[in-house]
């Protein structure tokens, strides 16, 4: 059977998931701020959605692993505890997730991962501009508006 374990961005965006299969962790339920998203998650929790505590050392190993992609400064506690919830079930779990750093460390921990909204919000950000003068980084554009030099392609993170 198939786990799904779900970020925030599942009960506050909406996922037509069957909620019995849901599984998530104590922290995302305490970020869940509107009364839209609470009620998203009564109602999964009525169909069946757990929420769990993560492993101190399926944790551990999570951090270990995000400082060496770097990604740990971008990633907040919940992040890690969603992450360790994913990999104790990674053989029968797929992430929920539209986080960024949490894609990346999934990937390298091999946890499958399936984007909350439809578009995978990954490709979009994985490139930035920088400027070849002033090193400023931009989303767009082909001139510095600080500088007026040349902006050139370039990947935000590596994978
Ligand atoms: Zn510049």
């Amino acid at each position: 059977m198939v786990h799904y374990i779900a970020d925030s961005a599942v009960f506050i965006m909406g996922k037509d998931i069957d909620p019995g299969t849901i599984i998530t962790v104590s922290s995302v339920v305490e970020e869940l701020r509107s009364s839209e998203a609470s009620l998203r998650f009564e109602l999964a929790r009525e169909g069946g959605t757990r929420v769990e505590l993560p492993d101190p050392l399926i944790r551990k190993k999570v951090l270990e692993i995000a400082e060496g992609t770097r990604d740990v400064e971008e990633l907040s506690s919940t992040d890690i505890d969603i992450l360790s919830k994913a990999l104790e079930y990674k053989d029968d779990a797929v992430l929920l997730t539209d986080d960024y750093a949490v894609q990346n460390v999934a990937h390298v921990l091999g946890i499958e991962v399936m984007p909350v909204a439809q578009k995978k919000i990954r490709d979009v950000l994985q490139w930035q501009k920088e400027c070849t003068g002033c090193h400023r980084r931009f989303d767009k554009g082909d001139v510095c508006p600080v500088c007026g030099c040349t902006l050139k392609k370039r990947r935000k993170r590596k994978i």
